[in-house]
C-alpha cells in the first residue's frame, strides 16, 4: 500500500488521470445515472473496441442524459456492431502507405508517425478504432529506422506526430524523438494531433512547456474538439499556456450526426475556438469505418449546415469542409455543388 502510493506522488498529474479513466461500461453508465438498459448492448459493442473516458471528461457531460453530445462520442453501443460493406477496417487504406513500422507516408511532403499507441480517449468513430498498433513495435532500434526513413527523403519538410494520442507518450521520450528529428535539416514543421489537452488539461504542465519551447522545430498542435462543450475551463486555462509560449493551435472536427450535425453548435464551437485562440482548420465528413454507421450525416444535412455557417461566419472562423479519399495526393476540399 505504502509503495503504491509512492507509485502515484511520482507520476504526473495527468498520468494519474489517465490511470484513473473508465473503461468499464458498467461504471461508465452508473457514473452518469444512465438507465441500465444501455448495459448489455454496451458490452458487446465495447468488446470489439474499449471503452475509455477519463474522469476530467466525465464531469463535462450532463447527468442521466442519454443524448448528450459528450457521451455520444464514448459510450458503446449496439449500432456498433451493424454490419455494412462500405464501412472498412482500414477505411483510409493506410496500411497500405507503412513502409516501417510507426510510419505513415501518404503525402509526398509530409510523414506521420505513430507516437502513441494508444488514446487517453476513446472515441467511438475513431477512423483508428482498428489499427493494429501492437504491430507497430516501438522500440529504439525501430524509431532509429523511421529517422533513416525521413534522412534519406530531403522531400519531408514537416513530421506529424499521430497516434493514438502522441501526448500520451512521456515527456523524457518526446524530447528524444523530437531532438533527434530536429538534427534533420530538411525537416521545417513538427504537427502534433492530439487530443489530449482537451480531455485531460492537465497533460499542459510544465515538463511539456519545456519541451516544446527547446526544439528549433515550431510545434504546430492540431487539436480535436467537436462540440462547444468540451470547453470548460481548465481547457482554456491549458490552450493559454500554450499560446503564451507561441504555439501555432488549430482544431479539426469531425461531423457527426446527433453530436454536432448542427450549424448553431458548429457556429458556437467556432466562436468558443476564437475566444481560445484556436483556429478552426477542418471540418471534416466521417471516414466510414467499420462500427461508426450511426454517425453518418447525409450529403443534403452537410449541405445545410455547412451553408448556414458560411452565411453566419467570417471566413477566419468557417473550418474547410474536407474528407479523405484513399489515394488521393491531398485532402479533398468538398463543394457544396457537388
Ligand atoms: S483521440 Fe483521436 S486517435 Fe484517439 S480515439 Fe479519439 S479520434 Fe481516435
Amino acid at each position: 500500500m505504502h509503495e503504491q502510493t509512492n507509485l502515484v506522488q511520482i507520476k504526473n498529474r495527468w498520468q494519474t488521470e489517465l490511470i484513473e479513466s473508465v473503461t468499464s461500461v458498467e461504471e461508465l453508465i452508473m457514473r452518469l445515472n444512465l438507465s441500465p438498459k444501455l448495459l448489455s448492448q454496451g458490452q458487446k459493442a465495447a468488446l470489439k473496441f474499449q471503452v475509455r473516458v477519463p474522469p476530467s471528461y466525465i464531469k463535462r457531460i450532463r447527468l442521466g442524459d442519454p443524448k448528450d453530445p459528450l457521451l455520444l462520442q464514448v459510450l458503446p453501443v449496439r449500432e456498433e456492431l451493424k454490419k455494412n460493406k462500405n464501412y472498412l477496417k482500414d477505411p483510409l487504406n493506410e496500411l497500405n502507405h507503412n513502409p516501417k513500422s510507426c510510419v505513415i507516408h501518404k503525402y509526398q511532403n509530409r510523414v506521420l508517425l505513430i507516437v502513441g499507441s494508444f488514446c487517453a480517449i476513446n472515441c467511438r468513430y475513431c477512423f483508428r478504432r482498428h489499427f493494429p498498433y501492437s504491430q507497430q513495435h516501438q522500440n529504439r532500434e525501430k524509431w532509429f529506422s523511421a529517422l533513416d526513413y525521413i534522412t534519406n527523403r530531403p522531400e519531408i519538410n514537416e513530421v506529424i506526430f499521430s497516434g493514438g494520442d502522441p501526448l500520451a507518450a512521456k515527456d523524457s521520450f518526446l524530447s528524444w524523438l523530437t531532438g533527434r528529428i530536429a538534427k534533420i535539416p530538411h525537416v521545417k514543421r513538427l504537427r502534433i494531433h492530439t487530443r489530449l489537452p482537451v480531455v485531460i488539461p492537465s497533460r499542459i504542465d510544465d515538463e511539456l512547456l519545456l519541451w516544446m519551447q527547446s526544439t528549433r522545430l515550431k510545434p504546430i498542435i492540431v487539436l480535436h474538439i467537436n462540440h462547444p462543450n468540451e470547453i470548460d475551463n481548465s481547457v482554456k486555462m491549458s490552450l493559454r499556456q500554450l499560446r503564451k509560449i507561441g504555439i501555432c493551435l488549430l482544431n479539426q472536427s469531425v461531423l457527426l450526426k446527433n453530436v454536432n450535425d448542427r450549424s448553431d453548435v458548429l457556429i458556437s464551437l467556432s466562436e468558443h475556438l476564437y475566444n481560445c485562440e484556436v483556429t478552426p482548420y477542418y471540418l471534416h465528413i466521417l471516414d466510414p469505418v467499420e462500427g461508426a454507421t450511426h454517425f453518418h450525416v447525409d450529403k443534403a444535412r452537410i449541405k445545410t449546415v455547412y451553408s448556414e455557417m458560411q452565411t453566419a461566419l467570417p471566413g477566419f472562423l468557417l473550418p474547410r469542409l474536407v474528407k479523405e479519399i484513399p489515394g488521393e495526393l491531398s485532402k479533398t476540399i468538398v463543394s457544396l455543388n457537388d
